[in-house]
């Protein structure tokens, strides 16, 4: 048995924002980030279409980029003072991943964090409000998905929320919240949700309801994403569904090894943050390199490529056309081929080797990944991300 869990509805393309009107309820409650929704005019849209909806409105701003416990325990109790029966979360994935949590102790104020963080064991939510996600940025997809990650920056931990619970009721794409988005923003989350799409189809956990969306996904983005990066607003359109439907497959699918190694060395080097779509690209190649020596990973990769019409006679062929169509994406993106480019400094990255490959092997999305893993493997893996060396082990 396997469960496959989506909003309720999902409402897409222009003018789609202005669904909010009809929201059926009596209090709405907006949580935003840092004020780019209300710079562009869109707060004051959604303020206007919920009062249409016949709502009052209360505005929960400045959820941080990687939102906090403390920000989160702020919103709850906005919203246990407020009592919505709505919670519309906007913006990036972080105001959505943090009013996913805001709402389990809004309707829960005696749970903690500990009590949430085992996968899939959330109290029923929706006794009090339902949730509304309207997405700015085109890579997170946390609008259709059950995860949400939330940061303990006392105790220096980071809290992956999993549950079909936190999985919206209302998602709104809305092409006109990504039209301003920043080009290097669009590169770097264009190529997480290829990330999504293809670690969804390869994972252990794919199933016939997640494959079509999946390939979709990567049909659009290796389709749309170069005009999306040159700013062409109806390449940029069809990005948001992309990464959307990505999305869908991989809240149900889960994801892989490429999402491990990118959330253990994201903070991990003292040369700067790497952002977690452009770790995904970097490391994506590599990964399929070293799945694809799993008989059953490799038929799927394969077809991923034979869906896009890549060429190749052979599996291998199919492989490799599909290794090098995403490092002409990098290319294209301005994204480097390996950790070195980036300027991860050598000694520094001997230094730590050890520690984050232990540390990727114990993530998350590791239980998912086509291939297992040792920490041995996973240092010797991340030694070819560093120098761009061939995957043949
Ligand atoms: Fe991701």
């Amino acid at each position: 048995m396997a469960r496959f869990t989506l909003p309720r509805d999902i409402y897409h393309g222009e003018g789609a924002l202005e669904e909010l009107k009809n929201l059926k309820g009596k209090k709405a409650i907006v949580v935003v980030g840092g004020g780019a929704m209300k710079r562009q005019g869109f707060l004051a849209k959604v303020e206007d279409y919920l009062k249409e909806a016949g709502m009052e409105v209360a505005l929960f701003e400045g959820v941080e980029p990687d939102p906090s416990v403390e920000t989160v325990m702020k919103g709850a109790k906005a919203m246990q003072e407020f009592e919505p029966d709505w919670i519309v979360a906007m913006g990036g994935g972080s105001p959505i991943d943090a009013a996913k949590a805001m709402w389990a102790f809004y309707e829960y104020p005696e749970i903690t964090f500990e009590d949430l963080i085992t996968p899939f064991s959330f109290p029923e939510l929706r006794q009090k409000a339902k949730f509304a996600a309207i997405p700015s940025t085109s890579g997170t997809a946390t609008e259709v998905t059950a995860f949400s990650v939330i940061t303990d920056y006392a105790k220096g931990i980071k809290y992956p929320l999993a549950d079909f619970n936190i999985t919206p009721d209302v998602a709104i794409v809305d092409p006109a919240l990504v039209a301003e988005l920043p080009v290097k923003q669009v590169a770097y989350t264009g190529m997480d949700a290829l990330t999504h799409a293809i670690e969804a189809y390869v994972s252990t956990l794919n199933c016939p309801y997640t494959d079509p969306l999946a390939l979709k996904a990567i049909e659009m983005v290796f389709d749309y994403l170069p005009a999306s990066y040159r700013c062409n607003m109806e390449a940029r359109a069809k990005m948001h569904d992309a990464q959307c439907l990505a999305g869908m497959a991989f809240s149900n699918a889960l994801l892989g090894i490429v999402h491990s190694m990118a959330h253990k060395t994201g903070a991990a080097f003292s040369t700067g943050h790497i952002t977690h779509g452009l770790a995904n690209a970097m490391y994506l190649p590599y990964v399929i390199k070293y799945n694809a020596k799993d008989p059953v990973a490799a038929k799927r990769y394969a077809e991923i490529a034979r869906f896009v019409g890549l060429g190749g006679a052979s599996e291998k062929a199919l492989i490799n056309s599909l290794c090098e169509k995403i490092n002409e994406f990098n290319v294209i993106l301005n994204i480097p081929a390996t950790l070195k480019d980036f300027g991860i400094k050598e000694d520094e990255f001997k230094e730590k080797l050890s520690s984050i490959a232990e540390l990727a092997v114990g993530d998350a999305c590791t239980g998912s990944n086509p291939r297992s893993i040792t920490p041995e493997q996973m240092e010797k893996l991340f030694t070819c991300t560093y120098y761009g060396t061939e995957v043949d082990f």
